[in-house]
C-alpha cells in the first residue's frame, strides 16, 4: 500500500490541506473578474459538484480584489487569490479574507512590503502558495540548464524568506511544462521539506497532450506518496481540468467517489452510438457524488458483460439498448428512450444508498 509522505497540515476556508487530509482537486477560473456575472456562480457550483476543493482566481488589480470579495461570499468552496508583484493586492485580498493567497515573497520586493504580506497573512490565519514555476525564475536562476535544480534554489529563497518571518503556514509547487524535471524537483523538494505539495505540470497543453503529461508526471509522485493537492492545467474547460484530477486521484487508488465510466470506444460492430450518448449524460453523471460504476456498450459481444458487472449498464443490441441493474437485465428498449430511463434508473440507485 502506498503511504503519503508526512506533510504539515494547512486550512484554507474550511478545507484542509496536507497530513493526513485526503488530496484535494483544484482549478483555476479562466476568465477576468472583470464582468463576473450570476451566470459565472452557476458555473462555479458546478466546479464544486464536479468534485472541485479549490477555485483560484487571478487577481492582477485592486478592482479584481474586490469583486473576488464579492465572489467569495456567494461561492460554496475555498476561493483562493493568484497574485504577482503587487503588495496591496495581496493585503487587500487578507483583508476581504480570501481563504488562500497565491503569491511568492520573492518577487513582492522590499522586505518591509513582505514583512507586511506575511504579518498581514498570519494574523488571519490566511495560508500562502509559493508557486515556484520554471517559465519564471529570478533571473540568476533561469539560466541553469537543469530546471528541477532551479527550481530547488528558487524554493529555498523562498523558504529563507519565510522562515526569516516566522511563517509556516505554507504550501509549495514546483511546476514545469517538463515532466521529468517537475518530477524530479517534486522528490528532491520532498525529501527536505515537509510543506504540503501542490502538484501540476504548467502549461501542460491541450487536453489529450495535457492530460497524458499530467497524468504520467502524477502519477509517479502519487506513488511515491508524494503530493497534497493537485491541478491539471489544461488548453481547455475548468471543468475538465477538476474531472481529470479527479481521474487522475481515482486511478491511484486516491479518491473513492463519484462515477466510474467503463464505455465502449465504438468500432463497426456498434449499433448504439456511445459517443453521443456519453456526451448527453457526462455533465449529469460527474454531478454524482456517490460511488457508481457505470457502462456505456456498443454492441452484443462485450456490452452485455461490462454492462452487467457495473452498477449500472447500457449496451447497443440491435436496434434496441439494454440496460442491467445491480448485473441483472432490467429492460430493453429503443434507443431513444434509452438515456431517460437509464438516468431515472441511476435518480432511484442514489435515493436509495444510505448516507
Ligand atoms: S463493445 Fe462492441 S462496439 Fe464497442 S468496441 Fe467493443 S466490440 Fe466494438
Amino acid at each position: 500500500m502506498m503511504i503519503r509522505r508526512k506533510t504539515r497540515e494547512v486550512r484554507a476556508g474550511g478545507t484542509f490541506i496536507g497530513a493526513e487530509h485526503p488530496l484535494t482537486v483544484q482549478t483555476m477560473w479562466k476568465k477576468s473578474l472583470h464582468g463576473f456575472s450570476e451566470f459565472d456562480l452557476k458555473e462555479i457550483s458546478a466546479l464544486r459538484l464536479y468534485g472541485c476543493d479549490f477555485l483560484r482566481f487571478s487577481v492582477p488589480d485592486l478592482t479584481s480584489a474586490e469583486i473576488l470579495s464579492n465572489v467569495r461570499a456567494k461561492a460554496d468552496m475555498p476561493i483562493v487569490a493568484d497574485i504577482h508583484f503587487d503588495y496591496r493586492i495581496a493585503l487587500k485580498c487578507i483583508e476581504y479574507g480570501i481563504d488562500k493567497i497565491r503569491i511568492n515573497p520573492g518577487n513582492i520586493g522590499a522586505d518591509w512590503k513582505v514583512k507586511e504580506v506575511l504579518k498581514a497573512a498570519a494574523g488571519r490565519g490566511i495560508p500562502i502558495r509559493i508557486g515556484i514555476n520554471s517559465g519564471s525564475l529570478p533571473r540568476q536562476l533561469s539560466a541553469l540548464t537543469d530546471k528541477s535544480e532551479a527550481m530547488i534554489k528558487a524554493a529555498e529563497e523562498e523558504i529563507d524568506i519565510l522562515e526569516k518571518n516566522n511563517f509556516s503556514n505554507a504550501v509549495f509547487s514546483l511546476k514545469s511544462s517538463d515532466v521529468q524535471a517537475t518530477i524530479r524537483a517534486n522528490r528532491l523538494f520532498s525529501k527536505q521539506y515537509d510543506y504540503p505539495l501542490h502538484l501540476g505540470i504548467t502549461e501542460a497543453g491541450p487536453l489529450t497532450a495535457g492530460l497524458v503529461k499530467t497524468s504520467i508526471a502524477l502519477s509517479e509522485l502519487l506513488g511515491d506518496g508524494i503530493g497534497d493537492t493537485i491541478r491539471v492545467s489544461l488548453t481547455d474547460s475548468p471543468a475538465n481540468e477538476v474531472i481529470a484530477g479527479r481521474e487522475i486521484l481515482k486511478a491511484c487508488g486516491l479518491y473513492d467517489r463519484g462515477v466510474n465510466i467503463i464505455s465502449c470506444p465504438r468500432c463497426g460492430r456498434s449499433t448504439f452510438d456511445t459517443h453521443s450518448f456519453i456526451n448527453s449524460v457526462y455533465d449529469e453523471l460527474y454531478r454524482i457524488k456517490e460511488p457508481l460504476k457505470v457502462a456505456v456498450m456498443g454492441c452484443v459481444v462485450n456490452g452485455p458483460g461490462e454492462a452487467a458487472d457495473a452498477d449500472i449498464g447500457i449496451t447497443g443490441a440491435g436496434n434496441k439498448v439494454v440496460i442491467f441493474k445491480h448485473g441483472k437485465l432490467f429492460a430493453k428498449v429503443d434507443e431513444n428512450k434509452g438515456r431517460e430511463l437509464f438516468l431515472k434508473i441511476i435518480d432511484e440507485m442514489i435515493s436509495n444508498k444510505p448516507e
